[in-house]
């Protein structure tokens, strides 16, 4: 059985790896689909957080092939998804169901555990959830990232019929677009510098796309008010600051985007003076992983569009070579083990 394991800053290598064994609160999946996320290259780029030696793969699909003995649910032949956060179960934020602000927070499978990139992996069967039979498995494999989307909408406050900006469509701001747009939006303004991602922004729902400049037009466009909210899926001082420009006064600021640990932010004063709220969000909990399957069992979300590249588990190091060089076209990319 080969895997792909992280070693450390630019260096992801296929080894091989043993078939595991399962405990007895444990399944076994043979992997179909995972997908490569934003923060495996983060961690390529720079080194960490991830653990070095570990398996990579936080999202992922497959198909249960073994039961453990204590599982009741689970049957073989499943197909299904795996929410790979690791709580404790028993601090404060795990008993108040916000497993994402959990202590062990960064604690999940693929990062500072071994993950999905490889043939067959075993998890706690409390983790797996039951993908129905109309969900692919590439949407499977992107239900982790569709939880992201869903709980900052969820989080942002979000009413129907709202205005929205979303700074930035890669795969997030795409995921962000469509819960949107299934939550009843009026208006979806998007700001994204890239030709190809501004043409699959249009593609799965945005009304009009922007230029990082041409921001002011979205003002223009909302009877000289700005939307309600701003997503922020790219985390830098820039995009930070045309949030402050560009919102509505007593507006909502989200940040997704994992954001640099110092900005540099011009107009500040704008958040006070225009009553702006700002809100970080991270992660996702139980039922956000549950709502996100359903929106695609409800054909809510499309995943085609983002899917850039689909590749083998050989071809993973070359991969993260393109994707660790920035600029690149690439968006979401699929390892296919079927
Ligand atoms: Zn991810
Ligand atoms: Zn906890």
């Amino acid at each position: 059985m080969k895997v792909a394991i992280f070693e450390g800053k630019e260096q992801i290598v296929i080894k091989d790896g043993v078939k595991p064994e399962i405990k007895s609160d444990e399944v076994l999946i043979q992997v179909k689909k995972v997908g490569i996320c934003g923060s495996d290259v983060g961690s390529y780029e720079s080194g960490g957080p991830y653990l070095p030696g570990k398996i990579i793969g936080h999202e992922f699909s497959g198909e249960l092939v073994e039961i453990g003995e204590y599982v009741k649910k689970l049957k073989e032949g499943m197909r299904v998804t795996v929410n790979p956060q690791i709580p404790c179960h028993e601090c404060y934020y795990c008993l108040h169901a916000q497993e994402n602000m959990c202590k062990l927070q960064n604690y999940s499978l693929g990062t500072t555990e071994d993950g999905a990139m490889r043939e067959f992996l075993n998890v706690k069967a409390e983790r797996v959830h039951v993908l129905p039979d109309n969900v692919t498995f590439e949407e499977g494999a992107t239900v982790e990232p569709l939880s992201v989307a869903v709980y900052a909408v969820e989080q942002s406050g979000f009413q129907l019929g709202q205005n929205a900006a979303i700074i930035g469509a890669g795969p997030i701001g795409l995921m962000i677009i469509q819960v949107l747009r299934s939550a009843g939006a009026n208006k979806i303004y998007v700001i994204e510098p890239v030709e190809s991602k501004q043409k699959i922004a249009l593609e799965v729902g945005a009304d009009k796309v922007f230029l990082p400049k041409a921001w002011n037009k979205i003002v223009r466009l909302t009877g000289k008010l700005g939307p309600d909210h701003v997503y922020e899926c790219v985390g830098l001082s820039s995009t930070f600051t045309t949030s402050l420009q560009l919102i509505k006064k007593g507006g909502n600021i989200t940040l997704i985007g994992m954001h640099a640990k110092t900005l540099e932010i011009n107009n500040i004063l704008l958040m006070t003076t225009n009553n702006i709220s700002v809100r970080g969000v991270y992660g996702y909990n139980h039922d956000i992983f549950k709502t996100a399957i359903n929106l695609y069992a409800q054909k809510k979300i499309t995943v085609d569009p983002l899917i850039t590249k689909r590749i083998r588990l050989e071809q993973v190091p070359e991969m993260f070579k393109v994707l660790g060089n920035p600029p690149h076209d690439e968006l979401k990319v699929i390892v296919d083990f079927e």
